[in-house]
């Protein structure tokens, strides 16, 4: 029998041990932990921090769901692990695995700027629903009292897709309020340019994204390198100043403080270094999906900026771990799998909304180029962004991890999961 802990329940952790469930057989155990009861779908914080759909939609109590399937719950904060001797801590209890699965997610890196955060500074984020929340409160403030409004990313920020969705959303709602022309709206950003992502060379995006922002006349600061942030103004390195009553910026990501302290288990960020099969280098008892894992940029920017880890890919890796410890467990015979790196993002924009599609998410080596590198525009998006988040809760509160007919659909698309 081998015991098998998942260390994080949410979009990577949570699918992964259904799949494990469904490939292992009992006499193996299975354990979960995280440090939240409930399970978030994250890709949904930027409507609730704009008042557009509460949190309770998005949110699933795990304990109940994880239980009847025969997965053991730990609900704690993971302190300590220790590679070598294959242990966990989690507060004061020590847990011994044969495999772990890292699927911690981000830590947010709010001491990269001053000011930056709503703990310790004065801006919003929408990364976690806690933060989400703070940032709806606050825009239900700013509403009854508002100013200029700053949106963007600082620099070593990864994940731009969200400050795009909120800056557009927030656009549509000040417009709704008829209050749009009173407000000035600037978007941020340590791109080089609008709708590059963080990976570069994506088509269409920047002339789509570009477009965009131009007609729903939003001021676009690029390259920007933001320094300081003071309770009403952010600084850039240049010099420039932008004052601002509400400000929503995506701070960078790293690793898990637990990881962070191991010498040479991960890189300076903290983020897990793994092999095609999801297995640290050194240490094969230990896997990593989802955000917490390495992802190298595939170019230099002017202002350092990382890789979007998105929810298409963090499932991928998770269904290929998965696969990976079954066979390891010779529980199926087949060989071993690793993820696609597609990545499918798709932004609502209110009036409209952009799938950005790049498949894979880094390009070709040698060519410098993708299979599929696409950003395409319609309403529809925002109705299939809906449709999917409410599948994916359908499908974690029902045990699935990737059913049959989410494959075929993907197969459609031209898309897989796993290779
Ligand atoms: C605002 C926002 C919008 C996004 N929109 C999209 C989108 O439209 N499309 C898309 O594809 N991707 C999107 N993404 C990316 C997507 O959310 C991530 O790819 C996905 O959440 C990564 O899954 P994960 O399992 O790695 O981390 P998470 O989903 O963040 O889950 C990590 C879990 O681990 C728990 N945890 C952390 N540390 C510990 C610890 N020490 N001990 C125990 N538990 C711990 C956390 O509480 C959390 O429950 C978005 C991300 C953000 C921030």
């Amino acid at each position: 029998m081998a015991h098998i802990v998942v260390i994080g329940a949410g979009i990577g952790g949570l699918p992964t041990v259904y799949e494990l469930r469904r490939l292992l057989p009992s006499h193996h155990q299975i354990t979960l932990i995280s440090n939240q009861p409930l399970f978030t779908f994250i890709p949904s914080l930027p409507w609730v921090a704009l008042n557009l759909i509460s949190l309770q939609r998005i949110q699933l109590e795990i304990e109940p769901l994880v239980k009847k399937r025969g997965i053991h719950w730990l609900l704690g904060t993971v302190t300590k692990l220790d590679p070598k001797r294959q242990q966990i801590t989690v507060e004061d209890e020590i847990i011994t695995y044969d495999y772990v699965i890292v699927a911690t997610g981000a830590e947010l890196a709010l001491d990269a700027v001053s000011g930056l955060g709503p703990e310790t500074g004065s801006t919003q984020s929408i990364c976690n629903p806690h933060h989400a929340k703070q940032a709806s409160q606050a825009w239900s403030e700013f509403l009854a009292d508002p100013g200029p409004l700053v949106v963007g990313a600082v620099p070593g920020a990864s994940c731009f897709g969200p400050a795009y969705e909120f800056a557009m959303l927030a656009d549509q709602t000040l417009r709704r309020l008829q209050q749009r022309d009173r407000i000035s709206i600037t978007f941020v950003t340590p791109e080089p340019y609008l709708g590059h992502l963080g990976i570069g060379s994506m088509a269409n995006s920047q002339a789509l994204v570009t477009e965009l922002m131009a007609a729903h006349n939003i001021n676009v600061l690029e390259n920007a390198d933001i320094c300081h942030i003071s309770p009403d103004t952010i600084y850039l390195s240049n010099s420039q100043t932008l004052p601002f009553k509400y400000a929503m910026l995506l701070p960078p990501f790293r690793g898990p403080s637990f990881l962070r302290q191991i010498p040479g288990l991960t890189d300076e960020k903290g983020f897990l270094p793994v092999l095609p099969t999801g297995q640290h280098p050194d240490y094969p008892s230990l896997y990593g999906i989802g955000v917490v894992v390495q992802i190298n940029p595939p170019e230099v920017t002017p202002i350092p900026i990382g890789v979007p880890k998105t929810g298409q890919m963090t499932e991928g890796m998770g269904m290929a771990v998965a696969h990976n410890i079954a066979c390891e467990l010779g529980e199926i015979s087949s060989h071993l799998m690793s993820p696609t790196l597609e990545a499918m993002c798709l932004a609502d924009f209110g009036q409209t909304g952009v799938c950005f599609l790049a498949a894979p998410i880094l390009p070709d080596a040698i060519t410098g180029q993708r299979r599929k590198a696409i950003a395409l525009q319609g309403k529809w998006v925002s109705w299939s962004k809906t449709a999917f988040e409410q599948f994916f809760l359908f499908k974690m509160r029902h045990g699935w991890s990737v059913p049959w007919f989410e494959r075929l659909a993907l197969q459609g698309l031209g898309l897989s999961l796993v290779q």
